[in-house]
């Protein structure tokens, strides 16, 4: 089936849900058993079923198995954040004393989260150029655990050299984690291209009306086999002492998504609402149309900034003139290039005015949804990094960065004509 129709129907058969057309939302904290026996085969993986919510739910199943269909993976599991999600990708394969390669151009919440927070549970990141990773190699060794990129980053709107990170990693057996929040499984899809794990903030193109949190993770089918016997993966390999000596390997399910839930989801927690998975279902029903309609509209301001004075670059990978270019067209569907866009206008006060004089683009930090959106990274979502980590995040002073929403494309022209005077 393709994405539109996956979209609307995977996961839910009405018959299940008193005919329901909209999916149930299961507002429950736990299910009745029935039996003991029934309770003891479910903590044994004897049996697959709801134990407690904060490890499973029918309504977020549903929403799991729709991302995982439209990602072409072979499971998905449903966190309460992006945030969670990219978390749980990298605490599920590396603990202190090893390392993980983290692009350089990535989301500022995941710079601080990979390069600072884990740093502190011992857990070290090194930095690479994904734009064209020609030092991934050189960075990896035998405690590299993990290889996190963004397939089209927020908010610098780099492609990385997918392939080619791709072919070092199956070299040396390592996982590699991939950020599709801004391309969104519409336009792009990391597995089909060999990649082991996609995660995404589905707080924002996935929701697509910036109305709930939510983070989704996603495991390719045969991951199994390349954690089997990886010395990197040991801690698959052997008894999991606090899942009653459990050895990961040796259970028949996608043991990626299993063992975040059943030990780390477990133990840590940030477990998605049922309410909040019901949300995300009803922005997946219509992303497909979204994010058409975002790409052309995006497309056509970026080339309207483009022809305007006071815009020193424009960052877009539709646009023929983007260093991206070539890479949107040889990944993304159709060579669309989603609702992000950036424009240096070369000073830091001049980017604050123009931020003030926008009436339709909303000073908002966020991105995805159907309303138009325009930030100043430098002075928010990038304000928490140091001069250096800001140009080495490739975000410069008077950089603006837009979410083109669905808005007629000439009215958002004629508001962005009025605030650069
Ligand atoms: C927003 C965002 C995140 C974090 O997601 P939350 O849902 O806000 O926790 C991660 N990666 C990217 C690319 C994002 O845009």
């Amino acid at each position: 089936m393709q994405k539109d129709t996956l979209a609307l129907h995977e996961g839910y058969n009405s018959k299940d849900g008193f005919g329901t057309m909209s999916v149930p939302i299961y507002q429950t904290t736990a299910y009745d058993f029935g039996t003991g026996e029934v309770a003891a085969d479910r903590f044994a993986l004897r049996a697959l079923g709801q134990i407690y919510s904060r490890l499973t739910n029918p309504t977020t199943d549903v929403l799991e198995a729709r991302l995982a269909a439209l990602e072409g993976g072979e499971a998905a599991l449903a966190v309460a954040s992006g945030q969670a999600a990219i978390f749980y990708s990298v605490a599920n394969l590396a603990q202190a004393g090893e390392n993980i390669i983290v692009a350089k151009k990535v989301y500022g919440g995941s710079t601080t989260l990979l390069t600072h927070t884990i740093k502190r549970f011992g857990i070290e990141a090194r930095v690479f150029d994904s734009d064209n990773a020609d030092d991934l190699e050189a960075l990896i060794d035998d405690k590299t655990r993990a290889i996190f990129f963004e397939t089209l980053s927020n908010p610098q709107i780099a492609i990385p050299n997918l392939d080619k990170i791709v072919s070092i990693a199956q070299k040396y057996k390592i996982i590699t984690i991939a950020d599709n929040t801004v391309a969104t499984p519409v336009l792009f899809n990391p597995i089909a291209r060999g990649v082991d794990v996609v995660v995404h903030s589905a707080s924002k193109y996935i929701n697509g009306q910036g109305s709930a949190i939510g983070g989704i993770i996603v495991a390719r089918k045969g991951l199994n086999d390349y954690i089997k016997g990886n010395s990197r993966y040991a801690h698959f390999n052997e008894p999991d002492e606090s899942y009653h000596g459990l050895v990961y390997t040796d259970v028949p399910l996608p043991i990626f998504t299993l063992r975040i839930r059943i030990a780390l989801l477990r133990d840590i927690g940030a477990t998605l609402s049922p309410f909040n998975a019901w949300v995300l279902i009803q922005g997946l029903e219509t992303l497909t149309l979204r994010v058409k309609k975002h790409s052309e509209n995006a497309l056509k301001i970026a080339q309207w900034l483009e022809k305007h004075p006071k815009v020193k670059s424009v960052n877009y990978p539709g646009l023929k003139s983007a260093s991206t270019y070539e890479k949107a067209q040889k990944y993304f569907l159709n060579g669309e290039a989603s609702g992000l866009l950036s424009f240096d206008v070369g000073d830091f006060e001049y980017a604050k005015k123009i931020l003030n004089s926008t009436e339709i683009f909303k000073v908002v930090v966020n991105i995805g949804d159907s309303k138009s959106i325009i930030t100043h990274p430098a002075s928010t979502t990038h304000s928490q990094l140091s001069e250096t980590e800001l140009n080495a995040s490739g975000v410069p002073a008077g950089l603006i960065r837009l979410s083109v929403g669905l808005e007629d494309s000439n009215d958002l022209i004629k508001d962005l004509e009025k605030a650069l005077g």
